[in-house]
């Protein structure tokens, strides 16, 4: 008999929205978080699961002296070929999910959230989660706080962002949304709230009106 799945939440945003500081939030309140880019990092680091199928797949030359997938030569890699990116992705996804769900075994917590930045853009997110809660901000918000934050120029920022889903693509596939447009005292009463609700939601009662 396979186990029944956990109550979960997977976490989402645009870049810069605030799911991090958001995420960590529902954490410091007892949340079990499952980060899907730090699991997708550590894979690639020296002795990480994927070293061994990037070495034999793209040869020794991707790799730094110290074992970690050479990430500056790859995305030039995968920019100028464009095989190149499905053959990495075809090594790394199914690696990302054993990760997460052995990740997702071991957490303790009072209810599971995964932290997926792509959730909406990625196929099989939605279905393998319980609720989906959206950081959302607007535009505006989300270019001033990536340019502080990593100092890249203004067109690199909207680069990005035009590659992820659109702000009303998220919004459409939400259960909850935390609007994180104000300052961070803003967001506590949002994050108690929707704390409230998934407590309930867990032990199968009726959340708080
Ligand atoms: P994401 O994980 O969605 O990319 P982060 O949580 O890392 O976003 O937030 C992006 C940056 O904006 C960080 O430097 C963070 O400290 C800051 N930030 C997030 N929310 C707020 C807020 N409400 N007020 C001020 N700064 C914020």
């Amino acid at each position: 008999m396979s186990t029944p799945r956990r109550f979960s939440i997977g976490i989402t945003g645009g870049i810069g929205s605030g799911k991090t500081t958001v995420a960590d939030m529902f954490a410091a309140r007892g949340a079990a978080l499952v980060d899907t880019d730090l699991i997708a990092h550590s894979l690639t680091q020296p002795g990480g699961a994927a070293i061994a199928a990037i070495h034999a797949q793209f040869g020794a030359s991707f790799l730094t002296a110290d074992g970690a997938m050479d990430r500056a030569r790859m995305r030039e890699y995968v920019f100028a070929e464009s095989s190149a990116k499905a053959r990495l992705e075809a090594i790394l996804h199914p690696l990302i999910r054993i990760e997460t769900e052995r990740a997702a075994q071991a957490a303790q917590g009072s209810y599971l959230m995964f932290v997926v930045p792509l959730l909406v853009e990625s196929r099989g997110w939605r279905e393998r989660v319980s609720r989906v809660l959206v950081v959302d901000c607007d535009e505006q918000t989300q270019v001033r706080r990536v340019m502080t934050r990593s100092g890249l120029p203004e067109a690199q920022v909207r680069a990005i962002m035009a590659a992820q889903a659109t702000r009303g693509q998220r919004l459409a596939v939400a259960d909850d949304v935390i609007d994180n447009d104000g300052d961070a005292d803003a967001l506590v009463p949002q994050v108690e709230r929707l704390h409230a609700t998934y407590l309930a939601l867990v032990a199968d009662v009726p959340p708080p009106p």
